[in-house]
């Protein structure tokens, strides 16, 4: 193999990783609980919504409601990113599915 076809591999090799990578990275497009299925590889839940308002930063910036987001979710026993999947989520399966830009389901409720 001379070097440029093993820089063309390497090439190859980075892109497929970075393809890989995005698909397992929170999509702000994704509804709630999408989103926090993700996020939720990357960092643990620290007993707050700080995932969750994250999220609705992202809502905020494409200018989509989430007005009473949290007092919805709190009434339902989300307190906390975790709780929000298990008590508010807990039948939305994650879509998964890789290379789709985002989930097939309403934002939040
Ligand atoms: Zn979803
Ligand atoms: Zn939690």
């Amino acid at each position: 193999m001379d070097d440029v076809e093993a820089a063309v591999i390497a090439a190859a090799e980075a892109h497929l990783r970075a393809c890989q990578l995005g698909d397992l990275l929170p999509r702000p497009d994704d509804c709630l609980a999408c989103y926090l299925h993700r996020a939720l590889r990357y960092s643990l839940c620290n007993g707050r919504l700080t995932l969750t308002h994250e999220w609705q930063g992202h809502q905020r910036m494409r200018r989509r409601r989430t007005g009473g987001l949290t007092a919805w979710l709190k009434s339902r026993g989300g307190c906390c990113d975790c709780e929000v999947l298990l008590n508010v989520y807990p039948d939305r399966e994650p879509d998964l599915t890789p290379g789709r830009g985002r989930c097939a389901h309403p934002a939040w409720r």
